[in-house]
């Protein structure tokens, strides 16, 4: 999609911190961090957001999720433990609507959050 940050990031034309790459997602690090690791897991296809994705896409957000979980044992913060959030539309705070999970780790969060 032509004005979609996160495709253009999918595509190498605006650069990020990459932790993990295959050809179908890309793991790379949110640029205002919010925890001591923060990054964001895309799939390369845009999909506007979980609300809008498919039985077709099955496939690509499992990918997605388990490339969350490797670049989490590469940061180090598998052990100790994480979360993966999909803010989804407006009341889940949702900015890009492009899908992306959340990777945060590093620090103890609470529960149910606020
Ligand atoms: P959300 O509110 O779930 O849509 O979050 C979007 C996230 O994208 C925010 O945490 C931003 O800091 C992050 N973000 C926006 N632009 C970039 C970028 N160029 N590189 C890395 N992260 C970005
Ligand atoms: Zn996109």
């Amino acid at each position: 999609m032509d004005d979609c940050i996160f495709c253009k990031i999918a595509a190498g034309q605006i650069p990020s911190r990459k932790v993990v790459e295959t050809e179908d997602v890309l793991v790379f690090w949110d640029i205002r961090p919010t925890t001591p690791v923060h990054c964001l897991a895309i799939p390369k296809k845009h999909i506007a957001s979980l609300d809008k994705a498919g039985p077709e896409d099955a496939r690509i957000l499992g990918s997605v999720a388990l490339a969350a979980a490797e670049a989490a044992r590469q940061l180090g913060v598998a052990d100790s433990g994480y979360r993966l959030v999909a803010n989804t539309n407006r009341d889940g705070g949702q900015e890009v609507f492009h899908v992306h999970f959340h990777l945060l780790g590093g620090r103890r969060f609470g529960w149910p959050p606020g």
